[in-house]
């Protein structure tokens, strides 16, 4: 579930927009100003990272662990580090997806490609 970034032409805040499935978004605007003047940028959405204290403790610029990468309860840090530094409150379905996917990742992929 990745998560598109886009940048205001206008005012330059950056505006995160979360994804469920792969189709970006049809119609996106500034969060800051409203402006529908934004271009998407690309970012790596981080998947493998969770709790408030690995939230807290996470620093996108370091190298990850294998043990960190293979631990399901690290799926989504990023998304929610994004989301925290963007100021965007992460809404509950995105909760709770996030959840399934820490608990149980192979039924929400499966759920994702059809
Ligand atoms: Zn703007």
């Amino acid at each position: 579930m990745p998560i598109y970034e886009y940048k205001c032409s206008v005012c330059g805040e950056i505006t995160g927009i979360l994804v469920h499935g792969y189709d970006p978004p049809g119609d996106s605007a500034c969060g800051a100003c409203g402006s529908t003047d934004v271009k998407r940028i690309i970012s790596n959405v981080n998947y493998h990272h969770s709790g408030s204290d690995r939230l807290s403790s996470y620093d996108p610029r370091s190298r990850h662990s294998e043990s960190f990468l293979k631990d399901t309860r690290n799926i989504g840090l990023h998304a929610e580090y994004m989301l925290k530094k963007s100021g965007v409150k992460p809404t509950d379905e995105f909760k709770s997806k996030l959840e399934n996917l820490r608990t149980d990742p192979s039924s929400v992929i499966k759920k994702s490609s059809d």
